[in-house]
C-alpha cells in the first residue's frame, strides 16, 4: 500500500503538468490503496470529492511541491475523517461510571475489558469487572483469570443465565464498594442475531452506562461499518476501541466504525497482554493507514526544522533500537524547550497524548522535570543501559533519596521509560530520509 501510493505520488511529480487527468490518476491509486486498508468503498470516494475540491490545481502549477501538497491534503482529510466531532465521555476517578462493553464475540471484548481497568488502575482509579456474558461457555473464567491477574475485583456467576441480572447484581455490588469505574463485559453471539441486539438492549436498560463502548476487530475489513451500525441501532455507542493493531490490519475499518457509529475511537489494542493497550492517536494511525509508518510524520517534520547536518545523532541512536534512559532524558530537554523542535517531539506517539496532555501542560512540565531530577541521580551506566533490570531495590532507593523524591516516584519514572522504550522500539531499523528525499516515506 505504502508502495503505490508513494508510486502514485511520484508519477505526479515527474509529470511537468499537472492537470485534471494526473490528479485523476493520482487519487485513483491512493483510492485503490485506501480500499485495500479496508477503507469503506463511500468514505474513499467522499475524501475524492473533498480533495479535489480542496486542491486548487492552478497552485499547483506554479511550483509547489505538489507531491507534498497532496499527501497533506490527503492526510488531513483522513483525519478529520476520525473525528466526529465530540468528545467521548471521559469517567472522572473517583465518581462512578458504569462502562458497557459490546461487539461480536472474538472482537476482544473480554480482553479489552481487563485492559482498560488495568490501565485506569495504574493511575489510581478503583476499576471492577462484571462478566454479563453468559452465551459463551467459559467466559466467566476467562475474566475471572485476567482480573486476578490484574488484582481487579470481578463479579460473575457459574449458574444464573440471565445476562441482566447478572450485570445489574454486580453494578449494584460495585457501586455500593465505592468503586469508580465498573465496567460490563458482554455477550457477543447468539444463535438468532437480533436476540444479541435484543439482550445488549436490555443490559444497558438495566445497567443505565454512562458510556458504551463498541469493540471493533481490525481485521473484519469492510464488515465495520454494518457491524458498528447494527449495535449503534440497539444501544447509544460513544466511543470506539479497535484491537489486534498489532496485526496485519491497517484498521481502515475503523474510519467506518466512526462514521456508523459518530463515536471517536479512543485506545487501540496492539497485543493479547494486559498493557499491550494504547490511547488512540489520530497522526501516527492515518500514517500507518497510508502505509508511510508511524514515524513518516516525525522524520517530515525534523527535515523541516532541523538542517540536515544538525538532525540529531539520536535519529542514528534509535534507527539501531536503543532506546537508553540518557535518550528519553534528552527527549524530554527538547521537550521543555518547545522550540519548533519541541514540538515536533510532541508530535510522537507516546509522547503527545500521554505525556502532555492538550491543557495540561504545566502539570506536564513539572512531571517531566521530576523525572529528569531523579535520572540526575543515576550512574552513567545506568543511563546508557537499555536494562532497567539493572536497578535493584536498593539503588532505587539510593536515587530517590539522592534526588529528594519517593521510592514510588522513582518506580513511576521507570514505568515511563518501559512504556517508550516500547513504543520507540519500533523505529528500529528506520531508514532515515536525506535531505529532500521523500520516497524513503
Ligand atoms: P471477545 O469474544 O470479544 O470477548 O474476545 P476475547 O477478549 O476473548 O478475544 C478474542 C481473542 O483475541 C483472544 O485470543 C485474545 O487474546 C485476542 N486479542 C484481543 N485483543 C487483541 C489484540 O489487541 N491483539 C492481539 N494480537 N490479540 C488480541
Ligand atoms: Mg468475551
Amino acid at each position: 500500500l505504502g508502495g503505490s501510493i508513494s508510486r502514485a505520488l511520484q508519477q505526479m511529480s515527474n509529470a511537468t503538468i499537472i492537470d485534471e487527468k494526473v490528479l485523476n490518476e493520482c487519487l485513483n491509486e491512493i483510492t485503490r490503496a485506501l480500499l485495500q486498508s479496508d477503507v469503506q468503498f463511500k468514505l474513499v470516494r467522499d475524501m475524492q470529492t473533498n480533495i479535489k475540491n480542496i486542491i486548487n490545481l492552478d497552485d499547483l502549477a506554479a511550483g509547489h511541491n505538489k507531491r507534498r501538497i497532496i499527501q497533506q491534503a490527503i492526510f488531513n482529510e483522513l483525519c478529520k475523517m476520525l473525528d466526529p466531532g465530540k468528545p467521548s465521555f471521559t469517567p472522572k476517578k473517583g465518581k462512578t461510571s458504569v462502562i458497557m462493553f459490546v461487539g461480536l464475540q472474538g472482537s476482544g471484548k473480554t480482553t479489552t475489558c481487563t485492559k482498560y481497568a488495568y490501565y485506569h488502575q495504574k493511575k489510581g482509579w478503583k476499576p471492577a469487572l462484571v462478566c454479563a456474558d453468559t452465551f459463551r461457555a467459559g467466559a466467566f473464567d476467562q475474566l475471572k483469570q485476567n482480573a486476578t491477574k490484574a488484582k481487579i475485583p470481578f463479579y460473575g456467576s457459574y449458574t444464573e443465565s440471565d445476562p441482566v441480572k447478572i450485570a445489574v447484581d454486580g453494578v449494584d455490588t460495585f457501586k455500593k464498594d465505592n468503586h469508580d469505574l465498573i465496567i460490563v463485559d458482554t455477550s457477543g453471539r447468539h444463535k438468532q442475531e437480533a436476540s444479541l441486539f435484543e439482550e445488549m438492549r436490555q443490559v444497558a436498560e438495566a445497567t443505565n452506562p454512562d458510556l458504551v463502548v463498541f469493540v471493533m476487530d481490525s481485521s473484519i475489513g469492510q464488515a465495520a461499518f454494518d457491524q458498528a451500525q447494527a449495535f449503534k441501532q440497539s444501544v447509544s455507542v460513544g466511543s470506539v476501541i479497535v484491537t489486534k493493531m498489532d496485526g496485519h490490519a491497517k484498521g481502515g475499518g475503523a474510519l467506518s466504525a466512526v462514521a456508523a457509529t459518530k463515536s471517536p475511537v479512543i485506545f487501540i489494542g496492539t497485543g493479547e497482554h494486559m498493557d499491550e493497550f494504547e490511547v488512540f492517536d489520530v497522526k501516527p494511525f492515518v500514517s500507518r493507514l497510508l502505509g508511510m509508518g508511524d514515524w513518516s510524520g516525525f522524520m517530515d517534520k525534523i527535515q523541516e526544522v532541523v538542517p540536515m547536518d544538525q538532525q540529531p545523532e539520536l535519529l542514528q541512536k534509535l534507527s539501531e533500537g536503543n532506546f537508553t534512559l540518557r535518550i528519553m532524558y534528552e527527549q524530554f530537554q527538547n521537550l521543555l524547550k518547545m522550540g519548533p523542535i519541541g514540538q515536533v517531539f510532541s508530535m510522537l506517539p507516546g509522547f503527545s497524548q500521554e505525556l502532555m496532555p492538550q491543557g495540561r501542560e504545566k502539570e506536564s512540565q513539572a512531571k517531566i522535570k521530576r523525572y529528569m531530577t531523579m535520572m540526575d541521580s543515576m550512574t552513567n551506566e545506568e543511563l546508557d543501559s537499555t536494562n532497567p533490570k539493572l536497578m535493584n531495590e536498593s539503588r532505587i532507593m539510593r536515587i530517590a533519596r539522592g534526588s529528594g523524591r519517593q521510592v514510588r516516584d522513582v518506580m513511576e519514572m521507570l514505568e515511563e521509560y518501559k512504556r517508550l522504550a516500547k513504543i520507540w522500539s519500533k523505529m528500529k531499523g528506520l531508514k532515515i530520509p536525506k535531505k529532500g528525499d521523500m520516497s524513503a516515506l
